[in-house]
């Protein structure tokens, strides 16, 4: 700027002196010469000015380094910037990947923040219900109770037929998390584990009762030979139905551990059906007639797991079929249809509405007649588990009065390869 105004200030003398010394026409001459010269000058510096503006590199040029210091500290800010957007995303993501509830209270217990899983469980909306108080959203007194005294037991509240269980952790300046989980499906868990172990201890308790009932009678009262062998007999009896509901129980709880046959061999269900068929009649003792129709019939799975499915299913007609009925069964394979093997009865049948259930551990149409031919409750449930694992599917039909049939059907992919 200072060659500017010498330029500027050497032509104002020059053009004065020359309309002293020269004559005025000289002057103009001179003057304009030297406005033309300032016009360039001031021409280049625009140039130069604008550049300075679109390429900020070059003000390092002109401008002293703290300005190349202050870009460098810009640029550190703006990767700064772009982690910490990064991490939000990133956290945001993992957030919503959780799929527990998280809300993020302010200390008069508003909705500052939560994850996707908590507008899911609690049926929010994002835009209305972020900023309102927990408490007109969740309303039960025991949640309410438990907000405002987070040393209470956590509690379990049902929510859109849902469980949830609910725990209040302090976060920082007297905000607090509220983290809620959908406990239904381990609630359910846990009321069938309590279940079963009621059921066994009734189960074992009966038997247990009436043995101690003839042991006592036997060593307090004087009892002669005749009444001391039939009370051991029905000790037999007991202890018998004891030792089937030991066995029953560890042959359930080996199948549900296991996800797989602990071998898929290939076998012949014909020969199983026979070997059943043997044991069936021997606990009719000729009280029914048997009919078979079992053509050989190749699947891949355990022998000994489904030896016990047939065997289960027989036993099983034989129980329920007063005496002089038929029982039947037939074991075929066909291209088009899976290797199926039926059991067919002419007994008591059973009521549609028991039928979804009869596979369930204890559950039972007639508890009496069950308990009376020796039954434990697992038969059915163990036939299921057995099918499952060998991809086959139980069918049961049905009439009271009139019989009812039980089918293992089992996948066609099992029966072709096994046929190769
Ligand atoms: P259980 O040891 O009591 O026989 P299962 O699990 O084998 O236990 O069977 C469950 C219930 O299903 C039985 O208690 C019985 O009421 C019914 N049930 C099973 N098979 C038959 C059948 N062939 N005819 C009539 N009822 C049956």
């Amino acid at each position: 700027m200072n060659r500017t105004v010498a330029i500027i200030v050497a032509v104002a003398s020059l053009s004065l002196l020359a309309s002293i010394i020269w004559t005025p026409w000289i002057a103009a001459a001179v003057l304009s010469l030297m406005l033309g010269l300032l016009l360039v000058t001031l021409r280049r510096q625009q140039r130069h000015l604008a550049e300075l503006l679109r390429e900020p590199a070059a003000l390092a040029l002109g401008f002293d380094e703290s300005i190349t210091a202050l870009r460098a500290k810009l640029k550190e800010v703006e990767r700064l910037v772009r982690d910490r957007d990064a991490e939000i995303a990133q956290r945001r993501q993992i957030t919503s990947a959780i799929p527990d509830g998280l809300f993020l209270l302010d200390p008069e217990n508003r909705i500052v923040w939560c994850n996707q899983a908590a507008l899911v469980l609690h049926s929010l909306d994002a835009f209305k219900d972020i900023g309102k108080p927990i408490t007109q959203l969740l309303r039960q007194p025991e949640f309410v109770a438990y907000l405002n005294d987070d040393s209470r037991p956590p509690p379990l509240l049902p929510v859109d037929s849902r469980m949830l269980s609910f725990k209040l952790q302090p976060a920082v300046d007297g905000a607090r998390l509220l983290l809620t989980q959908d406990v239904t499906e381990r609630e359910r868990l846990d009321r069938m584990r309590r279940d079963f172990v009621a059921n066994v201890s009734h189960e074992m308790r009966t038997p247990l009762t009436v043995v101690g009932g003839y042991v006592e009678t036997l060593t307090e009262l004087p009892v002669d030979e005749v009444q001391s062998r039939r009370y051991l007999g029905m000790i037999g009896v007991q202890t018998d139905n004891m030792r089937r509901l030991v066995e029953d129980l560890l042959t359930l709880a080996r199948l549900e551990n296991d996800q797989l046959p602990a071998d898929d061999s290939l076998l012949d269900l014909s020969l199983i059906a026979h070997d059943a068929l043997s044991d069936a009649r021997s606990l009719s003792a000729g009280g029914h007639e048997f009919v078979e129709h079992i053509t050989k019939t190749i699947v891949r799975g355990s022998s000994s797991e489904l030896r016990s499915a047939v065997g289960n299913l027989l036993s099983n007609a034989v129980r329920y079929t007063p005496p002089g009925g038929k029982i039947s069964i037939a074991v075929r394979a066909d291209a088009k249809e899976s290797a199926v093997v039926e059991v067919t009865d002419s007994g008591v049948g059973i009521a549609a509405e028991h039928i979804p259930r009869l596979t369930e551990r204890f559950y039972r149409v007639d508890r009496s007649r069950s308990r009376e031919t020796g039954g434990t409750g697992l038969g059915l449930a163990i036939v299921k588990h057995i099918a499952q694992r060998h991809r086959a599917h139980l069918e049961i039909e049905s009439v009271v009065g009139q019989g009812s049939t039980f089918r293992l059907r089992f996948a066609r992919e099992l029966q072709e390869s096994a046929a190769l």
